[in-house]
């Protein structure tokens, strides 16, 4: 077995862990750091976002208001600590990607662009066309090829983590090009391996956000928390699930119901639609219900209208929502409007840290989509993410850098290893009789059907029950591809347990929160309910499955009241 070591390992090459693995180099020069990617790091998720980066870098604006926003938009279940330090960082971050080469969009006076974006104040959404993500990827990717000390191990998968004690060891990975399996072990790691949107049938993510991280911590002790949480963006194209993003509507577009109404002024008359993702997805459900959408082959859908922005505009700040349109839609949004419907989105819940990105294992940092810090709570307001992936995923790198300056390297235990071994061998040679592709879809329908916007106590029953058996089926599955070079029905299967795992903890806290709160709502309990559930979930892992504990929230100086627009 090939044993590789180095000072700081980083799990996942997104935003997170780009900007993590960076921060080590720069704060402690002579640390060796790996970074294991199971896709090219430019691949990951971040790639693909589209409307922008939340920072306070107008004059007027404020961290006081960017504060309020978000603890608003969380529904007052963000932690107001972490908030406070997210707002301060971000713009820092955001200026700093440009000095590396990312280039935001700007105005005509020449300064950089920001445009509206729903649940915030005022305009704070710094941008690069409709194709952030992608420009702030590659400066990111480029920036980290600045240090040598900084090594790839792209298209490994990393199966299973270690620890000794207390404390992060290693980790178990395989080499996707060849099947050759090795033990990473490190002082320190970062984990950054994104969302897992992936459970639900009807999702934005890209393939690989599956929950890994999620499953990898949790299976080692480190608490979940907020898993209850999912968000629904309310612009989703039918079908295929893509994105419409939210710049559509921040740059002025409208939703329509099927009267050619902007149904929005009944919900949310003084947002309309840039309110936050989750009241507007619920609206766009109840003019379902009410008959007012379009029927289509794949649902119930509403417009989204930008015809009267003007090609030129479109062109110029939307060309990839227009592009997608066209392509996946056969519409052109210069001059029909774009059908749209609600999908799961981001991933609010996570591996628990504090406010410096620890992890309950000593040694493991979180940062990204996969980390629930939490500065999102009930409800992320768009374009927050990309800037937590910076100011995090910094942070992580940092305390990551500090703590393996202060620490030994562990050997890990051989017979943990050799059981690793042990258990990927026989999944290899497994000949049951389930099929991988019946047993995930049946999660996503199951997820999606009884998991979704609505919820209440008898379908969350039901979707446990299924989940649990789903469990008991996963271990039945055979598998048909035996070849040890890029065996994407091999790297599913070990997908999909860990996107069990994430059910499972979902369904658990979506039961356990008899309230409604931003993006979990309850038909049968449709109030918030302060005095029961002002507090995070935590799942844990008992000797006999999921255990799920009480966590306060941090409240500074934001009180708790009614959200109001
Ligand atoms: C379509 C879309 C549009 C979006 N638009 C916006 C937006 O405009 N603004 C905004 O703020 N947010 C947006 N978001 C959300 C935001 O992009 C994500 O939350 C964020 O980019 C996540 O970054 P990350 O670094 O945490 O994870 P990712 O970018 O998903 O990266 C995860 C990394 O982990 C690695 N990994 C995972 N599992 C394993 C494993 N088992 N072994 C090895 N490696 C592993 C992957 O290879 C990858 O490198 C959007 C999301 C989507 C899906």
């Amino acid at each position: 077995m090939q044993i590789i070591d180095s000072d700081v390992v980083i799990i996942g090459g997104g935003g997170a862990g780009l900007r993590a693995a960076i921060a080590v180099a720069e704060t402690a020069p002579d640390l060796k750091v790996n970074m294991i990617s199971k896709v090219y790091p430019v691949r990951s998720h971040t790639v693909s976002a589209e409307g922008g980066i939340a920072g306070v870098v107008k004059e007027d604006d404020s961290f006081e208001s960017h504060c309020f926003d978000t603890i608003r938009g969380s529904d007052y279940l963000a932690d107001q600590d972490a908030v406070e330090f997210f707002v301060e960082d971000a713009p820092k971050r955001i200026y700093e990607l440009e000095e590396w080469g990312c280039p935001w969009s700007r105005f005509e006076d020449g300064t950089i662009a920001v445009r509206a974006f729903g649940g915030m104040s005022v305009k704070r959404t710094v941008y690069a066309a409709d194709k952030t993500g992608f420009y702030m990827l590659s400066a990111l990717w480029e920036r980290s090829l600045k240090y040598p000390q900084i090594k790839n191990y792209d298209e490994w998968h990393v199966t299973r983590l270690f620890r000794v004690g207390e404390k992060m060891a290693g980790l178990y990975a395989i080499n996707l090009k060849n099947g050759e399996h090795a033990v990473f072990r490190a002082k320190a790691f970062v984990l950054s391996t994104g969302g897992a949107c992936r459970i639900f049938s009807f999702n934005t993510n890209g393939n690989i956000k599956t929950g890994d991280g999620m499953a990898l911590a949790y299976n080692i002790g480190a608490s979940l928390k907020d898993m209850e949480f999912v968000q629904f963006h309310p612009t989703g194209l039918p079908h295929t699930g893509i994105l419409i993003t939210e710049g559509a509507r921040g740059e002025g577009g409208y939703l329509l119901n099927n009267k050619g109404e902007r149904f929005m002024k009944e919900y949310l008359p003084a947002k309309m639609e840039l309110g936050p993702r989750d009241i507007v997805s619920r609206s766009i459900v109840s003019e379902i219900k009410a008959g007012r959408a379009f029927k289509g082959p794949y649902g119930s859908y509403v417009h989204l209208d930008i015809r009267h922005l003007g090609e030129k505009k479109i062109m110029e700040r939307l060309p990839l929502v227009r592009e997608v349109a066209l392509e996946f839609a056969h519409i052109d949004p210069v001059h029909e409007p774009i059908p749209v419907m609600p999908v799961a989105h981001y991933y609010m819940g996570g591996v628990h840290t504090d406010k410096e990105t620890a992890t309950n294992v000593s040694g493991l940092y979180a940062a990204g989509e996969v980390a629930c810090v939490t500065i999102n709570g009930s409800n992320r307001l768009g374009s927050n993410s990309l800037a937590e992936c910076l100011v995090f995923g910094n942070a992580a790198g940092v305390q990551a850098s500090r703590f393996a300056q202060e620490t030994a390297l562990q050997t890990v235990s051989e017979a943990e290893v050799r059981d690793e071994e042990r258990r990927i061998t026989q999944l290899y040679e497994r000949n049951g009789a389930e099929n991988l592709s019946k047993v995930r879809e049946s999660m996503q329908r199951t997820m999606h059907e009884l998991v979704g916007i609505e919820r209440n106590e008898k379908e969350l029953e039901a979707a446990l029950d299924a989940i649990l058996k789903l469990q008991e089926r996963w271990k039945r599955i055979g598998l048909q591809d035996k070849s040890k070079t890029f065996n994407t029905e091999f790297t599913s299967l070990l997908e999909l347990e860990n996107m069990l795992v994430v059910s499972e903890a979902c369904v658990r806290s979506a039961l356990a929160r008899e309230e409604s709160r931003g993006s979990h709502t309850r038909s049968d309990f449709p109030a918030r309910d302060d005095k029961n559930f002002l507090k995070h979930l935590l799942v844990e892992r008992g000797a006999d499955g999921m255990i799920l504990k009480d966590h306060p929230v941090t409240i500074t100086k934001w009180q708790p009241q009614e959200r109001k627009y």
